[in-house]
């Protein structure tokens, strides 16, 4: 198994990003499914950090190799920072994100510009062979805009406009969002901790 990483997820459109990020190391990269492993991941945690590591302890008993897991969100500053780590429970699971998103949106009806200010995060948790854990996290800044624009990405990607880019999240590339996202910078520091782990080996 020392050739293979295990990432925590069963969400195919994350492999995609993971693998396209990840493809230099020149290791396998395996989904759950694809390992064959079906294990309860129970996300109560109180931070990014402690849910995605909650989730690499909860594969270790099925590999011996690297074990990758995420937990990402949106942070929105007006409203303390929710949904944040429940982010994809907020209002339900199975609630469509359009009504997600425009909940935010009437939320903030009357913050002002300056005060709309939001963050998607991501961590993400590595479970080396030799029992360590280490975690790497990444943002990317914006602001909650007045109505939803793009169709690309997922999730928030519409609401999240990102200044610099003049742009939201869901109107970026695949490739342009891999490039800023809070999960490409993740997981790029990741790629920086898993190399320096495989050359002190
Ligand atoms: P996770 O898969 O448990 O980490 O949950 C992440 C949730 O945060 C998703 O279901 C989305 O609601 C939100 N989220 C995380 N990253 C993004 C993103 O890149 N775009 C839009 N929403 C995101």
């Amino acid at each position: 198994m020392s050739d293979t990483i295990i990432f925590a997820t069963s969400n195919e459109g994350k492999m995609k990003e993971v693998r396209m990020i990840l493809s230099d190391l020149g290791m396998k990269v395996l989904s759950l499914k694809e390992a064959g492993i079906q294990a309860d991941i129970v996300e109560d945690g109180k931070t990014f950090e402690e849910n995605a590591i909650k989730k690499v302890n909860a594969i270790r008993p099925y590999t011996d190799g690297i074990i990758l897991a995420d937990d990402s969100g949106l942070e929105v500053d007006a409203l303390d920072k929710k949904p944040g780590i429940y982010s994809a429970r907020f209002m339900g699971e199975d609630t469509p994100y359009e009504r997600k998103n425009q909940a935010i949106i009437d939320a903030l009806k009357d913050v002002p510009d300056e005060k709309r200010t939001a963050r998607f995060v991501c961590v993400i948790a590595a479970g080396m062979p030799d029992g360590t854990v280490r975690t790497t996290r990444g943002t990317i800044e914006g602001v909650i805009a007045r109505k939803p624009a793009g169709e690309g990405g997922f999730g928030y990607d519409p609401i999240v406009y990102v200044p610099e880019l003049h742009k939201t999240t869901a109107e970026l590339t695949p490739e342009q969002k891999n490039e800023v996202s809070h999960r490409g910078k993740a997981l790029r520091a990741m790629k920086e901790e898993i190399r320096s782990y495989q050359q002190k080996k």
